[in-house]
């Protein structure tokens, strides 16, 4: 278990060239890799480029010193744990509960002795090798409990939590959000036409289409059975209406394989923006992406409708002004 050749992957910090090559050797001849930083600073510029299992590094260096480095590994590396080994002189061994406090897991006193040093690595690679498993359970257990099972995008409830937090930044932001929800169209028909497997196999693909449309920094959740929802931070009704339309004619545009045979469907797509500064609940800027929804799929299917916050100022009319709601232009297709 802990033979995974990542946690062989040793970063050295050590001002001095003999003590540097000792451990090189060493580490070198025991299967390790090695990569070598002659001072604190280095040693760091490193760690912030790629990732190390473990670290050795001495305790006193010219300017930043050991329990420097590991206190500022702990303070902003925390994406992956680093195992730190400190290499103290007699002078500083009465000191090390602050280089364990500064951060390091283990110190060792110099000159050092090869057997202890690999012992003492090996207990790094133990814990290490515990830490990762615990972390991907951790990882697996956050998946179930957040992601849909079916399409992997977030479920309900991760979703419900990001909108709810989306829409109370607004209070404070400067732009404004746009909150999108998707529905295919006729969904029921896929699974009537080529049966449920088929119509999950489009509803990952569908889901698919849509995540890879939207940013990085966008959110996307399974509402309910055949319908997505989509937080769009930042972006107003004219932005998130682009990125619809394209969304609208990725899904159009290719059939979807499954079986030996080509499904071909569309989505329909209801915006609402919600204002910077907007005090108002999530649930009502839903509401109105739910009625810009209801008016696309009313008007057709296979388009995107704008819907917005105003007041419903004509409320015996028909819910495309009640809404606010306009259909998207067609040269907004590209
Ligand atoms: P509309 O254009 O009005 O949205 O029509 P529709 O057929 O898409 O909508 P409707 O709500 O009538 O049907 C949705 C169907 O989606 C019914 C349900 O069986 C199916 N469905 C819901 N969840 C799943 C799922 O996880 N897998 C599959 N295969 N089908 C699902
Ligand atoms: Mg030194
Ligand atoms: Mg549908």
């Amino acid at each position: 278990m802990d033979q995974r050749k990542d946690n062989f992957d040793v970063l050295v910090v050590d001002d001095d060239a003999v003590t540097r090559a000792q451990l090189r050797f060493l580490l070198l001849r025991n299967g390790y890799d090695v990569t070598i930083a002659s001072s604190g600073e280095e040693g760091w510029d490193m760690l912030q480029q790629r990732h190390f299992p473990i670290v050795i590094t001495d305790w006193s260096m010219p300017g930043m010193n050991g329990p420097d480095l590991c206190r500022l590994v702990r303070e902003n590396l925390d994406d992956e744990y680093l195992y730190m080994i400190l290499l103290t002189g007699m002078t500083e061994k009465q000191q090390v509960a602050k280089g364990l406090e500064a951060g390091a897991d283990d110190y060792i006193t110099k000159p050092f002795d090869s057997g202890e040093l690999l012992a003492r690595l090996r207990v790094g690679r133990r814990i290490l090798s515990l830490q990762r498993s615990m972390r991907e359970t951790q990882l697996e257990l956050h998946e179930m409990a957040h992601q849909d099972g079916l399409t992997k995008v977030m479920n309900r409830r991760a979703i419900d939590g990001h909108l709810s937090d989306a829409i109370a930044r607004l209070a404070r932001a400067t732009h404004p959000s746009t909150v999108a929800l998707l529905d295919i169209d006729f969904f029921k028909r896929v699974n009537d036409t080529y049966g449920h497997q088929a119509g999950d196999a489009v509803l990952q693909e569908v889901a698919a289409r849509i995540r890879d449309i939207l940013r990085k920094t966008d959110k996307i959740g399974r509402y309910g059975g055949e319908e997505f929802i989509a937080i769009l931070e930042s972006a107003d009704v004219d932005d998130a209406a682009e990125v619809a339309e394209r969304i609208r004619m990725a899904v159009q545009e290719l059939p979807i394989e499954h079986g030996g045979h080509e499904i071909s469907v569309t989505i329909s797509i209801g915006l609402c923006e919600a204002p910077a500064g907007y005090s108002g609940s999530s649930a009502l800027v839903v509401e109105r992406a739910d009625a810009a929804l209801y008016e696309a799929k009313r008007g057709g299917r296979n388009q995107v409708v704008l819907g917005s916050l105003e007041p419903e100022s004509h409320a015996d009319e028909p819910l495309l002004k009640a809404a606010g709601a306009e259909r998207l232009t067609a040269d907004l297709a590209r």
